[in-house]
């Protein structure tokens, strides 16, 4: 491991500062992800600035009926929360999916949506990685593809050696219970404060792999708030994976049906960023939520897939996998009515 410097700053303003004026400086919240990246070489930063005291561990209400989540709420915490689990159970349900008992009670609301990508050669320093190192390509076209993208990708056959390329999936389930319900990002930088939408705070790979969201350097996220839901409303995250436990989305859905004759779903495993399958919504805008009608949005969301072969027999198995989740997730929601 690379040796670096740590610091403890007193204040957010501090600790925002101490990162934008300081290239190689990153934020520690949990530690779940950057520690593991410190022992792989993957992160090698100069400066490594603590801010796990210096955000809110409390989960608010808020006068609209929503909730204020504080940037150092753990994953468990938030699970275990009443009002959480009441009006908002795609999020705890999607908490809970994600990764073990130890890692939820040290993973943070700060932190969990900006963990990297499990791509294994983003992991393993040793390969080309356009995400880790910039310009070097993309091993993973034609290599193991089984849990890479099949949406926002650059084609079926991307270029291996362009710059751009990458096929990677965004790994974190609570993100993709926060992007299906409108939740709202308060991050405070060099610049002040302001509010990011949580369906775009991800970004896809576009011209440069490296960046995952569109926050910039000495960004910090202090809160994310979900905005109310009407009484009657009912959400649901289903996550299939190829074990029972402590294991990433093959594909995963968080769907909300708000009550007002809209439906919103997001796909997790699936692209680079928490998919927001905003076709099948329009579709589905106002139609009865039949299992006939869900099949129909989602054969038209998904002509737009590009599944990737690879050494591993490819990911073409994800289109009628996560078709026949959302039909599954929806069914059930329905029959909660
Ligand atoms: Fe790197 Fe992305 Fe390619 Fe994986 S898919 S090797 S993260 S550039």
């Amino acid at each position: 491991m690379k040796p670096f410097s740590y610091a403890r700053p007193a204040d957010v303003a501090e600790a925002v500062r101490t990162v934008a004026t300081e290239p190689g400086a990153v934020f520690l919240g949990g530690g779940t992800n950057l520690v593991d990246h410190l022992k792989l070489g993957v992160a090698r930063p100069e400066l490594v600035v603590d801010v796990r005291r210096l955000t809110s561990r409390a989960v608010v209400d808020l006068e609209d009926g929503g909730l204020r989540i504080g940037a150092a709420v753990t994953n468990a915490e938030l699970a275990a929360d009443r009002r959480v689990r009441e009006r908002y159970p795609v999020l705890a349900q999607a908490l809970l999916s994600g990764a073990t008992g130890q890692l939820r009670n040290m993973a943070t609301t700060g932190g969990n949506p900006l963990q990297r990508t499990r791509c294994v050669y983003f992991q393993d320093v040793t390969t080309a990685c356009n995400k880790r190192e910039p310009g070097s390509g993309c091993t993973a076209v034609g290599g193991s593809t089984r849990n890479h993208a099949i949406l926002g990708t650059p084609g079926v056959l991307p270029d291996p050696t362009a710059a751009e390329t990458c096929i990677a999936t965004h790994p974190s389930d609570m993100a993709v219970a926060l992007a299906a319900l409108d939740a709202l990002v308060h991050v405070q930088g060099p610049a002040g404060e302001r509010l990011v939408p949580f369906p775009e705070l991800h970004r896809l790979p576009d011209d440069d792999p490296s960046r995952d969201t569109v926050l910039e350097h000495g960004e910090l996220i202090t809160a994310i708030d979900l905005p109310p839901l009407a009484a009657g409303a009912r959400s649901a995250y289903r996550k299939v994976r190829d074990r029972a436990s402590y294991a990433f989305a093959l594909v995963s859905v968080a769907a909300v049906v708000p009550g007002d004759g809209e439906i919103r779903l997001a796909l997790g495993g699936v692209a680079h960023k928490p998919w927001r399958a905003r076709r099948a919504e329009e579709i589905l805008r106002g139609a009865p939520l039949t299992e006939h009608a869900v099949r129909g949005a989602m054969e038209a969301e998904l002509t737009a897939a590009q599944p990737q072969p690879g050494v591993d027999g490819g990911n073409g198995f994800k289109i009628p996998l996560v078709q026949r989740t959302v039909v599954a997730t929806v069914r059930d929601l329905a029959l909660e009515a």
